[in-house]
């Protein structure tokens, strides 16, 4: 049965490791600030004091620490100890950031898989959370059964960067729909509306009902074909969007947020694209 060694016990490091107790795996834990592992040790797992220790335990290390700049520093520690070993780099970063660690783990002879946690840590361990997971798909293979303890797998390639370019899209998509609602909420607050009634009733609504035309926006994008079918012409769009704005200033609100989308609005009007769908701005962002 694979060993585990988890090194970085935060919210979400421990959530891991009390995953894999719970699914049976020996369990080794270390973190910086030893006392996070005390609660882990109560159910079973076993503390090491130093990174080696951590690393010469297990087979597979899996390493969720604030920052990847973390991860290079506790590889730096270990030196010569990962040899052999299958690090699975839960950590958040950047594509290029977890290339990097690939590249690094290859010449020390350890295998490396990066992943994006699509969960918070109350959502690790059952079906409502993912993870995302790109590297060699053998060595996914291999270690699905185990990795499945954290909740579902979803693995998206063998460029090591492709989970972290995933995990940061979809965080856009989710930082998009926040920029919506706090500006929605703002707006409506400034005329003293409720803000729980206007979301139950209204905004929530109303997002499902434009998610509804997401995959058809998707298919564009993929055909690059905005201008077939087209409901919402993006120039009449751009001459309401103003709107927005105005009213954003009239109501003693900050405007910031959405000011940069109506730039790329009459960008693309400059560009003669009245009669194409918004899914045109994805090839205008894409320069
Ligand atoms: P926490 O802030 O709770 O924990 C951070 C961890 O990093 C701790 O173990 C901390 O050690 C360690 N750390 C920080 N600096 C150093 C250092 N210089 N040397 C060694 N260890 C260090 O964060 P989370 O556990 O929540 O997040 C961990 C990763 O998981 C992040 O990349 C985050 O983006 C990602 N993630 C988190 C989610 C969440 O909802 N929490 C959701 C999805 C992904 P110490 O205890 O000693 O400070």
């Amino acid at each position: 049965m694979t060993t585990i060694s988890v090194l970085g016990l935060g919210a979400m490091g421990s959530a891991l490791a009390k995953a894999f107790l719970k699914n049976g795996y020996a369990t080794t834990v270390w973190n910086r600030t030893e006392a996070k592992a005390d609660a882990l040790v109560a159910q079973g797992a076993s503390k090491a004091s130093t990174i080696e220790q951590a690393i010469e335990a297990s087979d597979t290390l899996v390493l969720c620490v604030v920052t990847n700049d973390v991860v290079h520093a506790i590889l730096d520690e270990a030196k010569d100890a990962i040899q052999g070993k299958t690090i699975v780099n839960l950590t958040n970063g950047t594509p290029n950031q977890a290339r990097d660690l690939a590249v690094r783990a290859t010449k020390h002879h350890a295998e490396y898989l990066d992943g994006g946690i699509m969960a918070v840590p109350p959502m690790i361990g059952t079906e409502a959370g993912y993870v995302l997971y790109s590297g060699p798909q053998p060595v996914f293979e291999r270690l699905e059964k185990t990795l499945r303890a954290l909740g579902g797998t979803k693995y998206v390639g063998a460029d090591a960067g492709l989970a972290a370019l995933y995990d940061l899209a979809l965080l856009t998509g989710m930082y998009g729909q926040t920029i919506g609602q706090v500006q929605a909420l703002a707006l409506i607050r400034s005329a003293g509306v409720e803000a729980e009634g206007f979301m139950r009733d209204l905004l929530d609504p109303w997002m499902k009902a434009m998610a509804a035309f997401s995959t058809e926006f998707a298919q564009q994008v993929d055909a690059g074909n905005h201008t077939e079918n087209v409901v919402s012409p993006l120039g009449m769009q751009a001459a309401a969007f103003h709107n927005l704005i105005d009213a954003a200033g009239e109501q003693g609100v900050s405007a910031d947020l959405f000011k940069p989308l109506q730039s790329l609005l009459n960008e693309a009007v400059d560009q003669g694209h009245d009669n194409a769908d918004l899914s045109v701005l994805v090839d205008l962002l894409r320069r």
